[in-house]
């Protein structure tokens, strides 16, 4: 385990930037107390739904969206939610489905909006699977420095007992499911989940909508791993494909032609304000994102972030070390 003591998560408000307009259904749900970890607000948001076939839906309102496949066979689900949040997902989950064992979980990455179903699924026998270096990450305390706080480890059960670094091919319930990781470019153990029949890709936090793209950069996200990771994305999509991202509503991979946009537009001006030796602070004064903000929000942690990873990188961002 090398993957050094700092590393970082979702900041909590970001479920509130998610926009409603395309869900069908909405269940109000309250939270329970039993998983609540110190300092965590406390998340009342209603649980969405939106359908995307007769047997997949997403999940939206428990932390992070989470995909649902439900076939005869069981219930498959990419991602479980927060801690806090996780019980009224599984339940909604078991409701609409009529089933009560989760046969599989993927986690997409390790944040803790991702894996909060985990220490309950480990208890029935869930497979669990996710990259490897997501597996790592969940074995050890998380100082995340950029955040200011502190996420503790999952018990080992909890972590995923199925990990893989090469792209990977699964049958189930009638559906091929082809996964894969997205090398650094949220985490560094995000991976994308594609239902082939269904044309759902699960892109996780790797797309960003309504919001600049989190750079983790304790887990080695940055900003050339992003835009690398929605190019590829990109590639694995048909005109009708509909990208599932990490919060907010359903995509067209219209989406991600337009986060790879804004994010080779302000990698480049921050390659070039690299090489005149700008600080982090001079970066956010030069507002190299100015035009995207008004879709993308608020740039200051992101530039921040994007910064600490390309001054950690400069050779790959075509700056020579003087
Ligand atoms: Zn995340």
């Amino acid at each position: 385990m090398n993957h050094g003591h700092s590393r970082a998560r979702k900041p909590l408000g970001a479920a509130a930037r998610m926009s409603r307009r395309h869900f069908l259904v909405a269940v109000g749900a309250v939270a329970t107390a039993s998983n609540v970890r110190p300092g965590w607000a406390k998340d009342r948001t209603p649980l969405t739904v939106t359908e995307l076939s007769e047997r997949l839906f997403v999940i939206s309102g428990g932390g992070g969206n989470v995909t649902v496949f439900h076939p005869d066979e069981g219930v498959l689900l990419v991602d479980g939610g927060s801690p806090e949040r996780h019980e009224d997902v599984l339940d909604l989950v078991r409701k609409r489905t009529g089933q009560k064992r989760i046969h599989t979980l993927f986690n997409t990455h390790w944040h803790w909006n991702q894996t909060g179903s985990n220490t309950t699924l480990c208890k029935t026998g869930t497979r669990i699977i996710a990259h490897e270096n997501t597996k790592l990450w969940l074995g050890v305390d998380v100082d995340s420095r950029w955040e200011s706080k502190t996420y503790p480890r999952l018990p080992v059960n909890a972590r995923p007992n199925q990990t893989f670094y090469t792209p990977q091919s699964l049958s189930f319930g009638g559906e091929t499911l082809d996964y894969a990781c997205v090398p650094e470019a949220h985490t560094d153990g995000d991976i994308y989940v594609f239902f082939r029949k269904a044309n759902v890709l699960v892109g996780a936090d790797v797309v960003s909508v309504g919001a600049y793209p989190i750079l983790d950069i304790a887990s080695n996200g940055w900003i050339t791993g992003n835009l690398n990771g929605v190019t590829m994305l990109k590639k694995l999509s048909t005109a009708e494909t509909r990208i599932v991202p990490g919060l907010g509503p359903v995509q067209a991979p219209a989406h991600l032609d337009e986060q790879a946009a804004m994010l080779t537009t302000v990698r480049q001006r921050m390659a070039k304000m690299l090489a005149q030796g700008k600080s982090a602070q001079e970066m956010i004064d030069a507002q190299p994102t100015q035009e995207f903000d008004a879709v993308w929000g608020n740039p200051e942690q992101f530039i921040r972030n994007a910064f600490r990873g390309i001054s950690l990188r400069p050779q790959q961002m075509g700056v020579a070390i003087v």
